[in-house]
């Protein structure tokens, strides 16, 4: 099986293998500030040559960051080749606002939405808005019903806080699916089997579209512990153990989280997987590494070769 040969090619030496043909995407956030801007965009363009498939901006709890995910995603599909993808979530919003904001999308040229239910600020049960829609698969068909966007939407390799269970979890997934969408990009994790039989169980399911693991390169553990308490995701005991004592050290933390987020694309890589999402925190450095290892190289931009 799948796993058990994943394994077995783990076993070979750090990213020995490796026939190309793998694909990147990078998430960022919209900035809040001035300075943060600024590193937003020194990250972009430090990504922007590995030739992304695409680069997504989020949306913050409760459409708080409408405005500043719509500016940031308008200059990205402005002013580079590289596909700009909006993220957008139903909370605290009628279909009505939902709608003219993927309207406004569309107009600014962004033909990617990924697509998502959202959280209730401040970790609330959810509750639909009483005119909005309910689910990600609610949304995904209403955004469907305004243009033909190619919307991306999100899964769990270890099952969703609110799912009863995996096999339910999965039958969401395959809604959103069925509803338009045509990818999954998932959430955070840390141990390569979980994705790999999540991979395996969703394709016995009948899901063919691709599943794309999200990879959270992680230097501070105690704000991804904040995180993954959120999402459902564990932190193992040995990611814990190994940045013991380098709360003094941050080269040899930066160090160490290379070297994990490197091991876990490399099993990854192992097990068939040649598309990866970065988590990138509008940090470079990690998500560039690990890109690196993966194989990638800097294109010459488009401004460059005219040069
Ligand atoms: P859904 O797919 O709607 O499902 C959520 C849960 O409810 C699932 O467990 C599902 O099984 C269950 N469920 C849904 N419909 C039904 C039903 N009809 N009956 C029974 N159960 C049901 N959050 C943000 O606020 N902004 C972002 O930009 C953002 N980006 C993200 C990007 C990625 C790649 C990922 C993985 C997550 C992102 N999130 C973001 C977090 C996301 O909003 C939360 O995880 C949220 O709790 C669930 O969103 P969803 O789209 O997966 O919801």
């Amino acid at each position: 099986n799948s796993i058990a040969e994943a394994r077995r090619a783990a076993a070979s030496p750090l990213f020995a293998d490796l026939d190309g043909d793998i694909g990147v995407s990078f998430e960022f956030f919209p900035p809040k500030t001035e300075k943060m801007e600024a590193q937003l965009w020194d990250t972009f363009h430090a990504l922007e040559p590995l030739a992304p498939r695409f680069v997504s901006v989020t949306y913050g709890a409760g459409g708080s960051t409408r405005e500043r995910t719509h500016a940031t995603v308008a200059r990205i599909a402005k002013e580079s080749r590289v596909p700009a993808a909006a993220h957008l979530t139903c909370v605290e919003a009628s279909r009505d606002e939902i709608d003219a904001v993927a309207r406004d999308y569309w107009d600014a040229g962004v033909r990617h939405i990924v697509a998502l239910r959202g959280d209730v600020p401040g970790g609330a049960p959810y509750r639909a808005h009483p005119d909005g829609y309910a689910n990600a698969a609610e949304l995904v068909a209403g955004l469907k019903a305004i243009a033909p966007f190619d919307i991306s939407v999100a899964a769990y390799p270890e099952v969703h806080p609110d799912a009863a269970n995996a096999t339910a979890d999965l039958d969401n997934l395959k809604r959103k699916l069925d509803a338009g969408a045509t990818r999954a990009i998932t959430q955070f994790f840390f141990s390569p089997d979980a994705f790999l039989r999540f991979r395996d169980a969703a394709a016995a399911a009948g899901i063919d579209a691709p599943i794309i693991p999200g990879i959270l390169p992680v230097s501070n553990v105690s704000q991804t512990r904040r995180m993954a308490d959120m999402c459902g995701t564990a932190i193992p005991a040995w990611m814990v153990a190994l940045f013991e004592g380098l709360d003094d050290h941050p080269a040899a933390r930066q160090l160490v989280a290379a070297t994990i987020a490197a091991e876990l694309s490399r099993r990854l890589y192992a097990g068939g997987v040649r598309d990866f999402h970065f988590y990138t925190l509008n940090r470079a450095e990690l998500s560039y590494a690990i890109c690196h290892l993966l194989g990638l190289r800097p294109v010459a931009s488009a401004k460059d070769q005219a040069a």
